[in-house]
Formats: C-alpha cells, structure tokens, sequence
C-alpha cells in the first residue's frame, strides 16, 4: 500500500515520522475519516471544512499541502485501486524539537501531515446494518473539548473493548445522566416518527454524517429533534441508531440488555441508511 507523508507518496514501510511528533507524544493531533464508495469520496467538504476547525480551535498550522488535500485523497485512492473503503488522515503539530509541554514556535516546526488507505470490499452492505447492534453504556469520563477530532482516543479503546467484553459491538457514553455519543459516531433514539439526537456543543463531535443525515431527514419531512436523552429513555425507544463517516447509519437493537422493539433494525433508522446512501453517492466527489 502506499501512503502520504508531508509531501511524498511512498510504500508505507518506508514512510516515517520522527519520535518526537508530539501527536505520538502528547496526542497533539488531528484527524479525519473519508469514506470512499465507488471509488469516490463521501463529504469531502465536511471533512475538509472540520479538519480546518480542529486546526484553528487548537492553534495548529494548517499543512503546506491543505489546498491539495483533494487531489492527495483521490491519488491515493486511485494509486491503491480502492473501491470501497477509507481515506485516514491526521495533521500533527509536528516536533523535530525536544519534548516540551509548551508549543513549539511554529517557524521553527512544521506540521506532519499523514494519509492513508484502508479498503473496506463492500463497506454499503454491510451485514450489521441488517441485523442491528448492541451497545453498553458506559462513563463519560472523555475532556471536555470533544468538538474537535483529536488523536486522544485511549478512552474510546477501552470503551469499545469494554464492549467487546460484555458480547456488544460498541459502547455509549454518559455523563450527568445523559447520553453524549457512541464511541465513534453519534447517537440516536426515534420515538414514534421522531428522531432525537443531542444537540450540537463542545460535549460531542459536530458529526459530518449526522449533519447529512438531519438534513436528509428534515427534507423527507422527518420530526428532529436535537436535545439530550437519557439511557433509560433510550431503552424504552421503539428505535436507536448511529452513524458515523465509515458506518453511515447503523441501526442499534439492543441497549444494557434491553431490546428495542422487535430486536431488529427500525423502519426509521432503515430508510434513513437508504436515503443517507443514495443521496451521498449522488453527490460523491
Ligand atoms: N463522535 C465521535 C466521538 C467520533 O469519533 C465520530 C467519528 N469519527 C463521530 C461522532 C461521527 O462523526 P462523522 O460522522 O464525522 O464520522
């Protein structure tokens, strides 16, 4: 496979990043996650237009090649014959300086910019989105910047690994009695026809796909509302879901043991998946 690195495209066993990086450090990083159908990229501009925030809200440079990021995404997609599957990239407030927890003037570093390809053979029809997911639900004990795209994800880890202990593919996380968001994607109850998901703010990742998929929803006439929930009223929900960049709209059957509904994916979360994927191919780049 080959990867990008600040510049250059090489086979990835060649790239390097210096042990100094302070993303490898002190998880000084940003990043974002592209999926790629069809051989094209799914939200480009939303991805692109977080990356730019994540770097401003944390002082960090953007990278020389930013106005390239395009053409670099569909390089490597093209160059490693991706069809479907993931376009990975991360920006790092660079560190060829000793370690310091003050950052390092920026005439001085340079930002590291990575990307990579993961292909992912029929990512769309995946078989969970048919047979629905489990999740726990855990602490949030996450900082309170959770707006921007971080490479701090040790959390999130062991979120999803507590998961994995107790048989559910994934955990959703709590704090002051409300749910905030899954591990790696956003959360959502339908009571009735009504779709409810926490309203936007520095407790959770802005979602590009779940801007989407609001947006598809409210133009197919579908109740929103965006306000936080608790886990028992989740429980209680006739249906859940999530979605995120690489899993689109992933419908959740069961919540702490409880099963929603029939155990099986809503006709809400359903469509939703169907809409989100045949008007987002409509518009890949
Ligand atoms: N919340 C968190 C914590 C995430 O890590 C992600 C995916 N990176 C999301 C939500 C979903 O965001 P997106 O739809 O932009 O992938």
């Amino acid at each position: 496979r080959t990867v990008y690195v600040n510049g250059e495209y090489l086979p990835e066993n060649e790239a390097k990043v210096s042990v100094f990086d302070r993303a490898f450090l002190m998880a000084d990083g940003v990043y974002e996650v592209t999926s790629v159908l069809g051989g094209k990229l799914i939200d480009f501009d939303g991805h692109l237009a977080r990356l730019e925030r994540s770097l401003n809200e944390l002082d960090m440079q953007k990278p020389e090649a930013f106005d390239d990021l395009l053409e670099i995404h569909r390089e490597l997609v093209r160059v490693n014959e991706i069809t479907d599957g993931l376009v990975y990239l991360q920006v790092t407030r660079g560190g060829a300086a000793d370690r310091d927890f003050a950052f390092p003037d920026p005439d001085e570093v340079k930002p590291t910019l990575v990307l990579f390809t993961q292909a992912k053979p029929g990512l769309a029809d995946s078989p969970a989105a048919k047979k629905g997911m489990k999740v726990i639900s855990i602490e949030d004990i996450r900082w309170g910047r959770r707006d921007i795209k971080t490479t701090q994800l040790l959390y999130p880890s062991m979120g999803k690994m507590m998961a994995k202990k107790a048989g559910c593919d994934d955990a959703w996380m709590i704090e002051d009695g409300k749910v905030t968001e899954g591990t790696s994607n956003n959360a959502y109850i339908v009571k009735g026809n009504k779709i409810i998901t926490r309203e936007l703010s520095t407790d959770i990742l802005h979602g590009i796909t779940r801007a989407a998929v609001l947006r598809f929803a409210r133009e197919a006439q579908m109740e929103v509302e965006e306000r936080s929930f608790t886990i028992d009223e989740a429980k209680e929900a006739d249906e859940a879901f999530i979605t995120s960049a690489s899993t689109f709209v992933m419908p959740v059957v069961e919540i702490d043991g409880a099963t929603l509904g029939e155990g099986v994916p809503g006709k809400v979360a359903t469509r939703l998946r169907e809409i989100y994927l045949d008007e987002s191919l409509k518009a890949a780049i």
